[in-house]
């Protein structure tokens, strides 16, 4: 269990924020959601959840959320995108839509592995993390390109990248929120007292 003096926030304009807010709250991390961008002024770390990428981004551009995100990283806020949160945060992405943030050096792309039906479950490898974890795909991307700065945390067997991090920035794939694992939620805890 992390005790932590760290506030996360996370972006709760759509997606499956309750769950993570969950996952915190067992880890009794103190945690809120955030809904307009001066509700970032108190926090240490935000996560971006998944859901709908286009509609998650439309809401950050209609908030007005993305030049305060950009300030407190640069401040030395963490973020971690979690599938519609990563492609938000990547540089770029092979689809024309959403415009990503920017905030990881990584070319992301969308709905790799199909569509709804074709969501699975997988036990992988996360550096930093001693146990396998269970992480779970729904209509995930995946990174396709990163930069020397970034560092690979995570593949599947063949190979595919599903996790990364760049200084503070932590992306992922699949959804630890919903797998029953707290173990990304610590690491990300743990990357914001950094
Ligand atoms: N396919 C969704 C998108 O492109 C992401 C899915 C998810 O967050 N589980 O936004």
């Amino acid at each position: 269990m992390v005790k932590s003096k760290v506030k996360i926030g996370v972006l709760a304009l759509q997606g499956d924020f309750a769950e993570h807010i969950s996952v915190l709250d067992n880890l009794n991390v103190n945690c809120t959601i955030v809904k307009k961008p001066n509700e970032l002024s108190d926090i240490n770390g935000l996560i971006i959840p998944g859901g709908e990428s286009t509609t998650i981004k439309k809401l950050i551009d209609r908030y007005d959320f993305e030049g305060e995100i950009k300030e407190k990283v640069s401040l030395g806020m963490s973020v971690w995108g979690t599938c519609a949160g990563l492609i938000c945060i990547a540089k770029k992405l092979t689809e024309p839509e959403p415009i990503p943030m920017n905030l990881i050096n990584a070319e992301v792309s969308r709905n790799w592995f199909g569509r709804q039906v074709d969501s699975f479950e997988s036990d992988i490898n996360f550096s930093g993390i001693e146990e396998k974890i269970k992480a779970v795909f729904i209509r995930a991307p995946i990174v396709n390109k990163v930069s020397k700065n970034v560092e690979v945390l995570s593949k599947l067997n063949d190979g595919t990248i599903v996790g990364i991090k760049e200084n503070k920035i932590l992306g992922t794939s699949f959804h630890p929120e919903i797998s029953g694992s707290t173990k990304v939620h610590e690491y990300f805890v743990n990357l914001t007292k950094e």
